[in-house]
């Protein structure tokens, strides 16, 4: 097989995180389970601080009515931020403001003057950092990402998934697959970046990688589903072990299917790894995507697989991100199709029973229970998480056992279904909003690296709101109802 045209290939425009040439991310992010305490006074302190020098009386009344009020959920988040989120989902909602958006951060995330290069226009760095950059990115450096962190913690989300920006550019002919010296580079950068999330993350965080990160030759390994290189196995065992010492967790990312079964075989022999270390919890979690007719299956074999070596299997559930890309043929027919599988497996992961979407695999031992399993719900499809919510509270409420279950969204988007979350739909409905019977562990996935570094992610969520009109005007009337809930609030006080 010729590399470098397997690798062209491959680098076809995705929908979620590829765009221009080929790059690929050299770690990234994480989430896990939590406790809720959101913190009032967290969510004033942090207003916009431009705002505040503008209008200082009327922010600091509009930030007053933001403490607690179990009625809206986005009261917990600080005027600057509802403000922020509600120009920006404006901006994404409306195709004919977002089309030149895309235009310009392309050119920003590609710049060919100094002018345009945001790391070297004093002016352009500020201006994005404030705006897009402050919405879906959690900092430049370890201060700024572990302020980041606290600032999602205090408004009562459990805690973080944490990935790098930061690409590594392969399949353009440039890097040989055989140039040991420069495979190793790569590999020492992904690593380095690992290890850096990890130190920021905090215990019980996620820490969210790419295993195409590693570069060129971790690729081609991955496409013919070979193992990993002595090089690149001694750096994952690395990043395991300080991640079990931290006591945080690692998250696979889920890519195309190029290269999906051979990250598969290598999460697995992690997970294994690490489970001899962290028994009975699981330290490694593999991505896994809804929109596969194959995912049911697949998931059954790895839980079938950590039933006969015993571990308890980390299972991350996305719907999937690379549609444009995948052949059709491999992808449900239908949205409905993939929400129905989407739901039908967390039913079975959640009752910890397998049904007929989950069936067991052939070579299971018991063919009803499924083995221990550790998930993470990660969606923004607020009808998903609010049944997967519905079964963790009839099972509250029946005293019945409860896997360890977390939820997570991307920072800046659908914070209307993460707080709703948060506060537990289902315990207000019901009139019980101080004694949640099932406190949910949102995470919120922070991406960090320099503003250059992550204008590529950037684009990227920008393109991502081109195919989700619908749910960006669901996020923007939530913002919108919440902006005129404090001012009425304001005016009532004032009268
Ligand atoms: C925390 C987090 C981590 C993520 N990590 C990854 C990852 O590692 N790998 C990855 O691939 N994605 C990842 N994603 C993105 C994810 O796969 C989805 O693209 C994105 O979240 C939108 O799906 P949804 O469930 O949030 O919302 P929804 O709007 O309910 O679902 C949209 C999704 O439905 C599916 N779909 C749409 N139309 C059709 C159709 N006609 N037929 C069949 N299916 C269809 C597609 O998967 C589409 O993305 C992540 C998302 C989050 C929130």
């Amino acid at each position: 097989m010729n590399p470098t045209r397997t690798l062209r290939a491959f680098s076809k425009p995705p929908s979620y995180l590829l765009i221009h040439p080929r790059h690929v991310s050299t770690t990234k992010t994480t989430k896990s389970s939590a406790v809720v305490t959101a913190s009032p006074a967290a969510a004033g302190s942090t207003a916009s601080n431009v705002l505040q020098t503008t209008f200082p009386q009327q922010i600091e009344s509009l930030n007053d009515v933001a403490k607690p009020q179990p009625e809206s959920p986005l009261a917990k988040l600080p005027l600057s931020n509802v403000l922020r989120s509600l120009l920006i989902l404006s901006v994404s909602s409306a195709p004919f403001l977002l089309k030149p958006c895309i235009y310009t951060l392309s050119a920003l995330a590609h710049p060919k003057t100094a002018l345009t290069d945001v790391d070297r226009n004093p002016v352009l760095h500020w201006l994005i950092k404030k705006t897009i950059y402050k919405q879906f990115n959690a900092g430049e450096n370890k201060s700024e990402v572990q302020g980041s962190i606290t600032e999602i913690k205090n408004l009562g989300f459990r805690g973080v998934l944490l990935g790098y920006a930061r690409e590594v550019l392969t399949g353009e002919g440039k890097t040989s697959t055989h140039d040991e010296k420069v495979a190793q580079q790569e590999v020492d950068a992904w690593l380095k970046g690992t290890l850096q999330g990890v130190e920021m993350a905090t215990e019980g965080d996620f820490v969210a990688l790419k295993f195409t990160g590693m570069g060129t030759q971790a690729v081609e390994l991955l496409q013919k589903r070979l193992p990993p290189s002595e090089y690149i196995d001694a750096a994952i065992r690395k990043a395991c072990d300080a991640t079990i010492a931290k006591g945080t967790r690692l998250l696979v990312d889920a890519e195309e299917q190029a290269v999906q079964p051979g990250i598969e075989d290598w999460v697995m022999r992690y997970q294994n790894y690490c489970s001899q270390q962290t028994p009975g919890r699981a330290t490694v979690y593999c991505t896994y995507q809804a929109y596969l007719k194959s995912t049911p299956a697949t998931i059954a074999k790895h839980l079938a697989m950590s039933e006969r070596d015993g571990y308890t299997l980390g299972v991350k559930l996305v719907r999937g991100a690379y549609m444009k890309i995948e052949q059709r043929h491999l992808i449900w027919d239908t949205k409905e199709d993939t929400d129905i599988c989407y739901d039908g497996v967390v039913e079975a992961l959640l009752n910890r029973r397998y049904n007929s979407m989950l069936a067991p695999a052939v070579d299971s031992v018991d063919k009803q229970t499924v083995p221990p399993v550790g998930l993470i719900i990660a969606t923004h499809n607020r009808e998903s998480v609010q049944k997967a919510h519905s079964i963790r509270l009839n099972q509250a409420k029946e005293n019945l056992p409860r896997i360890e279950l977390s939820y997570a969204q991307l920072q800046g988007m659908a914070d209307e279904v993460s707080c709703d979350l948060i506060n537990g739909f289902e315990d207000a409905a019901r009139g019980h909003p101080h004694q949640a019977l099932e406190l949910p562990n949102v995470y919120k996935l922070l991406t960090w690296g320099s503003v250059q570094e992550c204008m590529g992610f950037l684009l990227r969520r920008a393109l991502e709101n081109t195919e989700a009109v619908a749910r960006t005007k669901d996020s923007q009337r939530a913002m919108m109802t919440e902006l005129w809930r404090r001012m009425k609030a304001v005016l009532t006080i004032k009268n």
